[in-house]
């Protein structure tokens, strides 16, 4: 994944502030993640926006890493348990709940992943391209990533 110095760079933190984040997105959209776990972790689908691996945080003492599977891990804020990030370790790219940062302009959601476990109980009105588990994985393995499943 390239980094891209055009984008804006955005500006975040947790409910305590203990962590801030900042960070530009690499793509220029959200994508939301229908995906069980997921939701598990935050209630609803996940709204991130991918910034890569240009990264920066204050309040690193405050970051926990949980591994979520063998490819993945999640962070959150030990003082206040505000979901920090999904990373996805194999290309060291974070993805931020959008409603981390303050302002992301104009990204809008363009992208529904794992639609094939969104539950009938809530959608986004937006139109997005709509993608299946199975079809998100064989992307990733086609760029080269390989996944225990
Ligand atoms: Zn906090
Ligand atoms: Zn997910």
């Amino acid at each position: 994944m390239s980094e891209s110095s055009t984008a804006p760079s955005l500006q975040g933190h947790c409910l305590c502030g203990a962590v801030t984040v900042t960070a530009r997105a690499v793509r220029g959209q959200l994508e939301a993640c229908h995906c069980r776990m997921c939701r598990r972790w935050g209630g609803l689908a996940f709204l991130g926006v991918q910034c890569g691996s240009g990264v920066t945080f204050t309040g690193k003492e405050f970051i926990t890493r949980y591994a979520s599977s063998g490819w993945a891990e999640r962070g959150f804020c030990s003082r206040c348990g505000s979901n920090l990030f999904y990373r996805f370790v194999p290309a060291d790219n974070y993805s931020f709940p959008a409603g981390l940062f303050d302002d992301i302009g104009d990204l809008a959601l363009e992208e529904e992943i794992f639609v094939d476990e969104q539950p009938a109980y809530y959608a986004f009105s937006q139109e997005a391209v709509r993608k299946s588990g199975a079809e998100i994985i064989a992307e990733a393995e086609q760029a080269g990533f390989t996944f225990d499943k």
